[in-house]
């Protein structure tokens, strides 16, 4: 048998049965326990008529239960969708048609959306709730009792590059792709992911980030490899994220930088107990410099795990190695995503796939056995990614002599200005840094001589007063004369996020080119 995303989870239950598998609010749970409600639940799930290959929706906050569906599915034969849980009703129910989905499990979180999605999804035949407490409304069955009615079947043995999971991207670039994820592709990402960070029958993993996204999700599976322990807040919640580390001594958390940054504003953070914690990890989206250095001035001992990744790589690319992950060691280089995870091959190229110098700015392309297996339903679209044997990754970068990777922007954010290629990214380092930023965004809006001309919007701290002038100011100090910023909003609303806590721009540019033909 090839790789199973099963496997571990039968390990786990062999080497650690009487250990915490998951730990969730006062519920505690050990392996074998685990296990057998993994087992029961698949059972249930079939019962309900779902069979090989079928799709299952999982649409809920973060729990045990969650993290139980997330092996039942696959344990019954079929493809898990874990669904963002930050979407309207109108895209989950275009991800639950386009996927054709026959079961959503739900919790009470989402209940509002059921009707609407019961009526534009008539593939939905079964609605299970994931939920605590009494069914809020008729025609669904508990989890629990799935579990509890159903004796435990065999594992349905699914394996190697039969399809695991479709999980579609958060959508912060346009419409959401179902990117089709293996059994082969989410173990092997898995061994990557518990080398590189270290996880072990110790560790003890909070789930504070989605668990939809695989920024969180690779951890659902690391963790279970490694046979530790999981524990869970519904979602991310500064305050939470601190009170869960101390009480559960939680060793490792992976957040994306908006959320770090939320961290950093808690009162008292500087003298708060984060004893247990290993490391930090972080990735998903740009870390702006001004929250890295804030972060390291407060722990300074602290290992900080920068990772980057994307969906359709299940989702690691690169990572910083472990004696790259402390400020005093590192420098710079804790800036950097750190290099190629163990088994794959990355490469930053030019526009016709050729090896670009190193030091110079390219695309980034990978090959391995974490690539997805493509889009769902969409070969054109699959086609265009994986050119020549490489998935296109869409984002720009430079790589170091040592292998190390800086993501510059994603090429869709890079501005163009009268011929010149401005990476947004960049900008918003520098204006980060200001004194009084609290959240900063650089985009690209239509300009008539130019084409597109540098465009900021900056969120004040609270208290802080900032002109559009000042930032201007600020931001010729630290760049080129034509990276600054020709025009500048101050608001106070804090920026948009995606469901992973990513900052949108295409939202923030649609009303500036609602007019144009070229739409961002
Ligand atoms: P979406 O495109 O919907 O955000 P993903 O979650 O798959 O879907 O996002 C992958 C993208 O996130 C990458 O292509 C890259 O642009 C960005 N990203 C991921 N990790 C990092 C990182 N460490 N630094 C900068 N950008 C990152």
């Amino acid at each position: 048998m090839k790789e199973s995303l099963t496997q571990s989870l039968k390990r786990a239950a062999q080497v650690r049965a009487n250990g915490t598998a998951t730990l969730c609010g006062t519920r505690r749970r050990n392996w074998a326990e685990s296990v057998e409600r993994v087992a029961r639940a698949a059972a249930g799930l079939r019962q309900l008529g779902v069979s090989e290959g079928d799709r299952v929706g999982i649409l809920a906050l973060n729990s045990d239960r969650y993290f139980e569906s997330y092996y039942a599915v696959p344990w019954a034969g079929a493809i898990m969708l874990p669904l963002n849980t930050r979407l309207t009703a109108a895209d989950l129910a275009y991800m639950l048609n386009d996927s054709e989905a026959l079961v959503l499990c739900l919790d009470e979180a989402f209940i509002d959306l059921l009707p609407g999605l019961r009526e534009y999804c008539p593939t939905l035949k079964h609605v299970v709730y994931l939920g605590d407490g009494p069914m809020p409304v008729d025609g669904m069955v508990g989890w629990d009792d799935l579990v509890a009615r159903s004796e435990p079947m065999a594992d349905a043995g699914r394996s190697g590059d039969d399809i695991a999971g479709i999980f579609y991207t958060g959508g912060s670039t346009g419409r959401p792709k179902g990117v089709m994820l293996s059994h082969c592709n989410l173990v092997s990402n898995a061994v990557n992911a518990i080398y590189m960070i270290g996880y072990d029958a110790s560790s003890i993993f909070l789930h504070a980030a989605p668990m939809c996204h695989l920024t969180d999700g690779m951890s659902t599976l690391a963790i279970t490899m490694a046979a530790g322990t999981h524990t869970f807040i519904p979602k991310f919640d500064a305050q939470q994220v601190l009170e869960q580390i101390a009480e559960h001594k939680v060793t490792n958390v992976t957040l994306v930088p908006t959320m770090i940054a939320m961290m950093l504003e808690v009162p008292g953070i500087e003298t708060m107990p984060l004893a247990s914690l290993r490391q930090f990890m972080f990735g998903s989206a740009p870390m702006p410099h001004a929250t890295l250095k804030r972060a390291v001035d407060i722990w300074p001992e602290m290992l900080f795990l920068h990772g980057w990744g994307m969906t359709e790589l299940s989702p690691i690319g690169t990572m910083l190695p472990m004696a790259m992950r402390k400020q005093a060691i590192a420098g710079d280089r804790l800036r950097s995503c750190g290099q190629a995870m163990p088994n794959l091959e990355v490469l930053v190229v030019d526009s016709e796939d050729r090896e670009v110098p190193r030091g110079t700015t390219g695309e980034i392309v990978v090959r391995g056995p974490t690539v997805m297996q493509g889009y769902w339903k969409k070969p054109a679209e699959t086609a265009v990614a994986m050119r020549n044997g490489w998935f296109h990754t869409g984002d720009a970068a430079v790589m170091d002599e040592d292998g190390y990777v800086y993501i510059v922007d994603r090429l869709k954010d890079m501005i163009i200005s009268g011929g010149e290629n401005i990476y947004s990214t960049e900008v918003e380092n520098a204006i980060s840094l200001m004194p009084g930023v609290a959240e900063v965004a650089v985009i690209g809006i239509p300009d008539d001589k130019w084409g597109e001309r540098v465009h900021a919007i900056v969120v004040p701290r609270e208290g802080a007063k900032l002109t559009p002038e000042a930032v201007q100011a600020w931001a010729r100090e630290k760049v080129a004369g034509y990276k600054v910023p020709r025009s500048v909003v101050v608001r106070p609303e804090r920026l948009p996020l995606s469901g992973a806590g990513k900052v949108l721009k295409n939202e923030l540019r649609a009303p500036y080119w609602a007019d144009r033909e070229r739409k961002i």
